[in-house]
Formats: C-alpha cells, structure tokens, sequence
C-alpha cells in the first residue's frame, strides 16, 4: 500500500486509487507526513486539518472510492470557506472565524472524492505578489527558501511546488494563481471569469475574483476544472455557459491555430533573459506544432495597473467594510464608543497593506474624486477588454510572459508597494478583461547557481478553456520543464 505522493500527480494518484494499489487514508496519512516534514521549512500551510481528513478519507474508503477524485488530497486557500477548521485570510481579523458553511468550489471538488488537507497560507486578504503579507509568517519559495513563492495564493503554489500535494486551489483577482505559480515552477490557471462560482469565496474584489487550480500537469489543472466549471445558483455572476464535455482530453490536437504575440509586452529589457527565452521556446514550439505566429496590439496595456489598482481597491474598499468588529472579526475589548470600535477593530484587526488598500480604495471612490478616478478606471477597462476583442478576431490565444523575472528575495519589496504592484504587469490585463489564463513552467533562470523557475502565459477566448488548455499541453508536451524538481534534500533545508 505504498505509493509515492512526493511530487505525484493527481492522475497518477487517481490511478494507483483504482487500481487498488493504495486507498485514500494510506494516501492522506503519506501526504499528512510529507507536510509535516516540509512546512516547518516552507510555511506552506496555515493550518493543516489532520483529523478531519483521514476521518473523510476513512469515509470514502468506507463507501467506496467514486468519483473523479476520490481518494486524492489537496489543499485550499485560505480564503475559501470550508466548514473544518477555519478560514482566516491569513489576516488576524479573521484568525478564528469558522465558516458554516463551505465554498462551492470546495464542496464540488469534495463531492468529486478529493480530500482537504488544510488552508494554505497567502498574503492577508490576497492582497499582494509575495506572500508577505501574511499574518501569521512568510512563506517560502521550493526553489530556494529565501525567496517569495509569489502570492497572494503563495501557500497553495508552494505547496505544490515542493510536491506536498498534487493539487491546491487558488484565487486570481489580479495575478494570484499565474504569478506564483511561474514563480513555484508549478501550473497556475485561472478560467474566464464566473466559470467557477465565488459563493463562498471571501471577496476581495468582485468583479475580478476568480478561483482556479495549481498542480503539476496541465492534465490535472484540466481534471480539477472539469469538477469546478460551471453555473451555480449561489453566485449570480457565475456564468451559464456550456462545459465542454472533453475539456479533460488536453492530448486532443488543438487544430490550426494562430498564436498572437502582443507586441507591448515586449518591454524592452524589462525582463529577465530567462523569460524572454522562455517565450522564445515557447514560440518555437507552437511553429513547431504547425501553429501560425501573429503580432497582436494591445494598446492599452499601459494603463492596466493603474486600471487594476483603482479598481480592485475600490471594490475591496466596500467589500471589506463587513469586517468591523460587530458583523464579523476581530473585535477590541472593553470599548463602549462605536465609532471608536470600529476604528480600533479594524487598526489592529487588518494589516498595513490591506489598510493602505481600503484607503485607496475609499479615496477613489469619494464623492469628489469618483468620476477621476474610479469611473475613468472602468472607462479604460472596457478600453483594455476592446483590444483583447479585436485581437481575437485574429488569433486564437496570446502567449507572453507570466511576470517579467524569477522570484525575487524576502524582503527586497516590502519598503516599495509600488514596485511590488508592478509584479502584475502582466497578469492584471487579462483579470480586467475576465479572460482565461495559465502559467506553465517555461523554464530557469540560473541564480547564484541555482535555478529558479520562469513561466509563460497563454490568454485564451472567454469560456474558451478546452482549447486553451490543450494549447497548453502543447507547450508542457514539448519541453516537459515539469518534470524538473527543487532541491529539498535534507542538506538543501538545513542551509
Ligand atoms: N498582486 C495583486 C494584488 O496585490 C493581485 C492579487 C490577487 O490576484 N489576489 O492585488
């Protein structure tokens, strides 16, 4: 009964379930072990939910393994409601909220058979590209534990890059799956906006936030979506759009397809060599593959983070008003003034970044400054969704890089939001137009003689995941770039 859940993958571990080769408790009883071995060097996880999960894995084992992912453990974000445990945003406002219910997303991939293990750790709210910001401790990068794994869904990459589990899901409001996944060497995809229902998903901004998978394989991003697509009555924007029955076949030939390559995410000596190595190969490979190679113009990619920032804080700034010590959260003792409640929940409840994004956010939102700001922000949004729509009508996906280089070390942005923001550059545009989006390992820079992975991006059509996904495996097929694993011998983490 004992298969290797290092660095598995969830159809391997779905395989050797049905084969009978292992069972669910055995696998979650490895994975438990493995996390327990690795976390304390990585902090991948905020809170591992043992008991609960081998009680559930014992269940299934009981019952019968069925269903898609029966039997195969992973981990969720923890901003994603789930009734074991709890669900803190890594922030101490919600350090001991226990939700009632569980997140749409959670409960389909439970329903499917797939195991939680526990909560992983994230920048406070999802808001930031390093992790950082998490309240309870930094996480680090598998590739090298002075780094950031990226974030905000940096516990989830990392624990997969490190091949705790084979699967975690994240959220992408602006970046957070994409980033940190080409950051953990790991595959990163966020769908169209409303594929997956965010019922339960605790918002960060609405019209953005969208959950998606991390795991190894394109194959098994496919598999986890397959589970997670689709409309749910709970989520009013959750779109009812037909699922491809076959988005699992990724094998399947893409067909004649046009690849577009905007010519503004050519910045000029912007990014690291590796990265514009990776999407060279990448390019190759896709001619390679018969595909035709196009320029693209995104004009307006300029202005997507100023875009991206003016909106994702407004929106945080009202959704986070709930948090207030009386509704939900962290409440200070003793005070009797309201006003002076809630100002003293909320300073000691939320951390620096999420207040400076709330104020932000209130700022441009104010009566005066609504129009500048918040209204000329959606203005060029819908700026920024008309190029992709024009592009489109030429190509078939956009391929460029997922961040301009590999992951940079702890602490070197903290002092500087600015350049932290800038991390998103080229994640933002497609999270503002609701277009579907994966990383993919492209490949390493060499760093101080290590390597630390890069990632390419391919952008696809809204709800157009089936072909995205086998253009995709496309590329994995022809470089295969996951199958290279970090260090993690025991002299690598002593050091
Ligand atoms: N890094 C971006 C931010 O800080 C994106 C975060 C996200 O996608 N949740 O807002």
């Amino acid at each position: 009964m004992s298969v290797e859940v290092a660095f598995a993958t969830v159809a391997g571990l779905r395989g050797a379930l049905r084969a009978g080769e292992t069972s669910a408790e055995a696998l979650t009883q490895a994975t438990l072990a493995r996390i327990a071995e690795l976390n304390p060097h990585f902090g991948a996880f905020r809170e591992v939910i043992g008991d609960q999960a081998l009680a559930r894995a014992r269940g299934l084992d009981a019952a019968g393994l069925s269903g898609p992912l029966a039997g195969v453990p992973v981990a969720i974000k923890d901003c994603m409601c789930h009734v074991d445990g709890t669900t803190a945003c890594s922030s101490k406002m919600l350090e001991a909220y226990r939700s009632p219910f569980t997140a749409t997303a959670v409960e389909r991939l439970e329903a499917a058979g797939a195991v939680v293990v526990g909560k992983t750790a994230m920048d406070e709210f999802a808001m930031g590209s390093s992790c950082e910001n998490c309240a309870f401790g930094v996480t680090r990068n598998p590739w090298d534990r002075t780094r950031v794994p990226g974030g905000s869904s940096g516990g989830s990459a990392c624990a997969v890059g490190a091949g705790m589990v084979s699967a975690a899901l994240g959220s992408d409001t602006g970046g957070s799956i994409r980033q940190p996944a080409a950051l953990c060497g790991t595959v990163g995809f966020k769908p169209t906006y409303g594929r997956i229902s965010r019922w339960g998903l605790v918002a960060f901004a609405s019209s953005l936030d969208q959950i998606g998978p991390f795991t190894r394989t394109v194959e098994d991003a496919a598999l986890l979506s397959s589970v997670m697509f689709g409309k749910d009555p709970l989520d009013s924007t959750s779109a009812d759009v037909a699922v491809d029955d076959d988005l699992t076949q990724v094998e399947r030939d893409p067909g004649v397809v046009r690849i577009g390559l905007p010519k503004q995410y050519r910045l000029a000596g912007a990014n690291d060599p590796a990265v514009d190595a990776a999407v060279e190969r990448a390019q190759q490979a896709f001619e390679a593959a018969g595909a035709e190679l196009v320029e693209v113009d995104l004009p307006h990619t300029e202005y997507g983070i100023a875009t991206y920032y003016v909106v994702a804080t407004a929106e945080a700034s009202s959704n986070l008003a709930r948090f207030d010590g009386v509704h939900y959260g962290h409440r200070t003792p003793g005070v009797d003034d309201l006003v002076e409640l809630y100002s003293k929940s909320r300073s000691e409840g939320f951390g620096e970044e999420v207040q400076r994004r709330i104020m932000l956010g209130t700022y441009v939102l104010s009566a005066g400054y609504y129009d500048a700001y918040y209204n000329r922000a959606l203005k060029v949004r819908r700026l920024i969704r008309g190029d992709f729509d024009t592009a489109f009508e030429a190509v078939d996906a956009i391929l460029c890089p997922t961040t301009t280089g590999p992951a940079f070390e702890i602490g070197a942005k903290t002092d500087d939001p600015l350049a932290m923001y800038l991390n998103d550059v080229y994640t933002v545009p497609a999270s503002l137009a609701g277009l579907p989006a994966v990383s993919l390992p492209g490949g390493f820079a060499e760093v101080d003689g290590k390597p630390l992975p890069v990632g390419v991006q391919l952008i696809g059509r809204a709800f157009d995941e089936a072909r995205l996904l086998r253009l995709a495996r496309v590329l994995e097929r022809s470089a295969e770039h996951h199958k290279t694993r970090p260090d993690l011998t025991a002299a690598t983490l002593a050091g």
